[in-house]
Order: structure tokens, then sequence, then C-alpha cells
């Protein structure tokens, strides 16, 4: 019978993870990756495709039983907390193993003025009193917490389409999809005048260039730390994740 594999995906790596899963193991097993359905065009999968959520843990829980998954793979984005937790708990009520496959963090350049924050609110606080030019590479969901701060122009960086303008007093909005090139985002950076970066510390090669980038032109670069991985495995890249599978697979 084929080993039915769920991934939680979102991610480049969860769609590397697919590819790298229909290579390996064919026919033998049917790769199924889910997708919350937030982002319209998204970059074609290997394998079958799922869209939308599940409905909370229990509707997590229902669907691995229901469709008799053998295995799932949170490959979902380092700030994606609450599916995280969702499978977590999911996968722990029905007895199917799940191993989180997170990129590793930034290895920050040593000459940075980094500066690490535990949520937008607190980075928001530091911008209004410390930056005139902000470079926001945040998303669109928390985008609200920099609304009222007086006296910052923000370049806001967006993949997709805002359907709604940000209530910020002073911006501008560049659509841009990753992965992005040092010299690129040097060049916006200088034009731009920025003096402070504010990102998720989401980690990944795609986007890493934003970081290099401030340091050399010395903008400050604040980061909003990543919340707490679920309890359970932990795989780092790819092959690692494939070897998780191998050993999971062996044991049923
Ligand atoms: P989240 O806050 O952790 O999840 C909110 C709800 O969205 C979940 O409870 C679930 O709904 C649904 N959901 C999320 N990911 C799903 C998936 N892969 N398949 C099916 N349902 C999913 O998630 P988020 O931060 O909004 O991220 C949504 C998606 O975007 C994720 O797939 C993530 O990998 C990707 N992403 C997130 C970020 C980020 O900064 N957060 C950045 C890049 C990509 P139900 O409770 O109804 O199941």
């Amino acid at each position: 019978m084929k080993t039915k594999i769920l991934i939680l995906g979102g991610t480049t790596e969860s769609r590397q993870l697919a590819s790298a899963l229909d290579e390996r193991f064919g026919d033998n097993a049917q790769i199924i990756s889910s997708l919350a359905g937030r982002t319209k065009n998204a970059a074609p999968i290997a394998g079958e495709v799922r869209v939308g959520g599940f409905g909370g843990e229990e509707g997590l829980a229902s669907y691995l039983k229901s469709e008799n998954i053998n295995l799932v793979i949170d490959a979902t984005h380092p700030f994606a907390e609450q599916i995280s937790n969702n499978a977590a708990v999911a996968a722990n009520k029905i007895g199917v193993p799940r191993v989180l496959l997170q990129r590793p963090s930034w290895q920050l350049p040593e000459n940075c003025d980094a500066l690490f924050v535990p949520d937008m609110a607190e980075a928001a606080n530091i911008v209004a009193r410390t930056a005139r030019k902000v470079f926001l590479t945040i998303g669109v969901n928390e985008l609200s917490a920099f609304e009222g701060t007086p006296k910052v122009h923000f370049v806001v960086r967006m993949i997709e389409k805002l359907r709604i303008q940000p209530g910020l007093n002073d911006f501008e909005i560049i659509y841009a999809r990753p992965p992005f090139e040092l010299a690129d985002e040097k060049k916006l950076m200088r034009d731009h005048d920025i003096d402070a970066l504010v990102t998720k510390a989401s980690g990944g090669a795609a986007t890493f260039a934003k970081i290099e980038a401030a340091t050399s032109i010395g903008a400050r670069i604040i980061l909003i730390r990543r919340p707490p991985p679920p309890d359970g495995d932990i795989v780092s890249n790819i092959d690692d994740a494939i070897k998780w599978i191998e050993k999971s697979i062996n044991q049923f």
C-alpha cells in the first residue's frame, strides 16, 4: 500500500520537499501538499494539492483520520504558529508521526546593527523613536501595528496585490517576489534612503540579501523573534526530512 504523506506547505521549502519526495518515493507514496489558500497564483507543486483551512486542530485530526494519512511534514513558515501548533496536537491525538521542517535562522553579519523584538508593537515603538525611512517586509497581516507612527516614511514590500490600502500615514508600496539579489536590495535601500529595516526573523536564503544590504548601508535591522516551535521532532533541511520519513516508514 502507498504511504500517504501530508505536507503542510506555503513555503519554498515545502514545494522543494514535494518534488524531492516525488522523486525519492515515486509510486510508493501519495504526496499531498496543503495550502492555506492565501496566495492567488501559487507556484506549481509536485503531487496532489489541497487548499483551505481544516477547521482548527479538531478539523485537522478528522482529516488525518478520514484520509488515512501516515505521516505529516509541517513545512509551514516559521511564523505560521497556529497551523504548526494544530498539526502537533492533531497528529499526536491521532497517533500519526509528525516532523517540523524548519529552515535555519539567519547567521547575521558581525557588523550589523540588529535588534530582536518580541512583536510588531515593539518594532513600531522603536521605529517611532529612532527611524525616518523604514523598509517594511512583514507581510500584510500586521501592517496595522505601524498605523499612526508620525514622521516616518514607510517603503512597504508586498508579494501579493493589496486589496485594502494600509492605514499608514506616509507610505509607498513595492510589489516584488523573492528571491532577491544583494545588488538590487542595496540599490532599493539606497534609492529610498532607508535607515531601518523591519522584518520577521524568517531565515531562508531567498530573502537574506536584505539583511546584507541593510548592514552594508548602515541601516538598523529590527527583527521580530520567531515564535517557539511546538514540541516534537525538528529537521532543518530536505535531506533530513527524507531520512526522517524513511526511518518512520521502517517503523510501521
Ligand atoms: P497560521 O496563522 O499559522 O494559520 C492560521 C490558519 O490558517 C490555520 O489555523 C489554518 O486554518 C490555516 N492554515 C495555515 N496554513 C495552512 C496550510 N498550509 N494548509 C491548510 N490550512 C492552513 O498561518 P499564517 O501565518 O496565516 O500562514 C498561512 C500560510 O502562509 C501557511 O501555509 C504558511 O506556511 C504561509 N506563509 C506564512 C508566512 C508568515 O509570515 N506567517 C510567510 C510566508 C508564507 P484551520 O484552523 O481552519 O485549519
